[in-house]
Formats: C-alpha cells, structure tokens, sequence
C-alpha cells in the first residue's frame, strides 16, 4: 500500500508497505481517506518536534472508512465513516481513572509518537473512532483540530457573554475562537498578522480584531470599558505572547495556555495575586469533545468550509509541501487525499 514516511527531518519519501493484518480482538481496520497536516506535521517536517524520532508515518488528523473489525466489536460497523481520535491511552493510570485520558500519563498520539495516517490502511483501536453518517472524510478530518480548540473551551466553562480573547489566530486559535463563539462568548482576537486576522473575522467567529503590538493593551481596555478579558486563551506557541497574557486578564479572570513551548514560563507573581487569576493547561481532547464537534458540524453550527485551504493527492503532497510553508501562502489546513 502507498505510504508517505518522514525519513528525516526535510525528507518524506512515497513508498509501498506492506498492508496491516487482519485486526485483533478491538481492533479495527480502516482505510484511510482524509489527513488533516497540522503545526506538529511542519515542527517535525523542520526537526524541531522535541521528543520526536525519525523516521515516521505522520498524520493524526483522519478522517477514515471502517473496512474490518475484530473480534467483540460491535461498533463501528464495516462502511462506516469515522474521525480517529489519536491518543492512545493506557486506561489505568491516574489520568485514565479520572476520565481524562486526552493527558493519560503514557500517552501515545498517532503521527507523533507512534506512526500515524499517511498510508492507504492502518489498523487503531475500535474504541477511538467515531462515527458519522453525514460528515465527509474532509470533515471527519478536521474534528482532531477543532477539539483542540474546543477542549481550550470546555477547560474555560466560559459563561454566556464574557468577553474573551483568543491570542494567535492559526488552526489552533481559530478552533477557539470557534467554540468560544458556539459558548456566546463576545471575541476578541489579537494576532501579528493582518492577514489572519481578516480570515478570523471572516468566518465569523472573531467580533472584534486586534493587531498585536505596543497599544494592544489600551485597545483591549477600550473594547471591555476598562475590565480586560475574563478569558484569555493564548494559542501562540511564543513563550514571549503566553507571559505577556498574564497582563491580558481582567481581575478574578482565567488564562488558558492551549499551545505549549519548550521551556520556562515566568510571571510576576502581583500581577498573578492581584488578580487571582485561574492558569489552566489544555491538552488534546476528550471523546466527549469529539463526539459534541461531530454533532455540531452535522447540525450546521459549524462551518467547515472555509479552513480547508490545501488539498494534494498521494503523489504530489511531498512536491507540494514545502511551498504550503510559505509565510505567504495562506494556509489554514491542508488535506493529503489518499482516495
Ligand atoms: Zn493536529
Ligand atoms: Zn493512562
């Protein structure tokens, strides 16, 4: 079968591999259709994924048809349409026991850790795949994403008309400022790029844009009557962004750090006390996330239409790729279409 490998960092090569067995007991087999290319997809393209080890089969961003099944499972059903949730848990650990296994303690995320979807079939684990009757794989695809986004929310509980803002308007923050919109939050999105912001505000999400630099604090006082934002979610992955965020948070507010960096965050500790702000972490998603997006395209509150902006079939996405990358490119997300 046709498999895409990242052999080392700058180099995919296309290649054939030999097709997965039969799958086990709670296993199944699928085939792969849609696969989303994500921020970790290019850190690892660049080299600059810590942790990661070459070579692999990238993509955890799927959207698949179910063509086996193994022993005692009774869904899905072979034909059905499904997106794969990614993150391979071990079920019993601290995380897992507490219902969260989105940070199990030995996680394993397809694509990342273990290889992921850039070939023609692969076998996951029944459990992690679900179904949709009426999505296209294209949007099947795009769940992963956007639960990025809407666990940021769900961490936030954020309450009808808050006034919240999303800093950094790639994939990430846009699925926020998605789901904060779903949340009747008011939106605000701060960006260093003009052109992102345009997009945001495009899809209807982002009420108010803001373009970072030195006045981006005196324009958010203007556009809260002087309160700030009770929510701040920074999706910037710059550790320059998340420790200015601290300033962002109206008293008693939340900061919620949704990309992560390698390193220190500092912060100073008054304007942390003063306000007594609530910092909370956010990391993949939940199958209940997954299953409230599924249920939330289908029923038309989001729009999926316009965050694809790249498509490539098998045999040009490595001829491709590179110029996806370039600043001026546009990209929101990227589709490598296996069938
Ligand atoms: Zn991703
Ligand atoms: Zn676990």
């Amino acid at each position: 079968m046709q498999t895409i490998i990242l052999d080392q960092p700058g180099h995919f090569r296309l290649t054939t591999s030999a097709a997965p067995a039969t799958p086990g007991p709670g296993e199944a087999l699928v085939r792969v259709h849609r696969v989303g290319i994500c921020g970790t997809d290019i850190h690892a393209f660049y080299g600059r994924q810590p942790f990661f080890s070459y070579p692999r089969i990238l993509g955890h961003e799927l959207g698949v048809e179910v063509v086996a099944v193994g022993r005692g499972v009774d869904a899905p059903r072979v034909g059905d349409r499904c997106a794969v949730e990614p993150y391979l848990n071990c079920g019993t650990c601290i995380a897992c026991r507490r219902g969260r296994p989105n940070c199990c303690t030995s996680l394993q995320v397809l694509g990342v850790h273990t290889d992921g979807g850039m070939r023609e079939y692969m076998i996951v684990p029944a459990t992690k795949l679900h179904v949709s009757a009426q999505l296209s794989f294209e949007q099947l695809a795009l769940v992963e994403t956007l639960g990025i986004g809407a666990h940021a929310v769900q961490r936030a509980q954020l309450a009808p008309g808050e006034q919240v803002l999303v800093i950094g308007a790639g994939p990430i923050g846009l699925a926020a400022m998605q789901f904060a919109h779903l949340a009747d939050a008011e939106v605000i999105a701060l960006d260093v790029s003009a052109h992102r912001l345009a997009f945001a505000q495009a899809q209807g999400t982002a009420d108010h844009a803001i373009l970072g630099g030195a006045d981006a604090l005196a324009q958010l006082l203007e556009l809260t009557h002087g309160d700030l934002p009770t929510a701040v979610f920074d999706a910037t992955g710059n550790p320059q962004s998340m420790m200015q965020a601290f300033q962002y948070v109206a008293h008693t507010g939340k900061l919620i750090f949704v990309s992560l960096v390698q390193g220190e965050i500092t912060f100073n500790d008054p304007h942390f006390h003063r306000r007594e702000l609530t910092l909370l972490a956010t990391r993949n998603a939940t199958p209940d996330d997954f299953r409230r997006i599924i249920a939330q395209i289908e029923s038309g509150a989001i729009n999926t239409i316009p965050w694809i902006t790249h498509r490539a079939p098998t045999e040009q996405l490595i001829e491709r790729f590179p110029s996806w990358l370039q600043p001026d490119s546009g990209l929101v997300k990227g589709m490598l279409m296996l069938v």
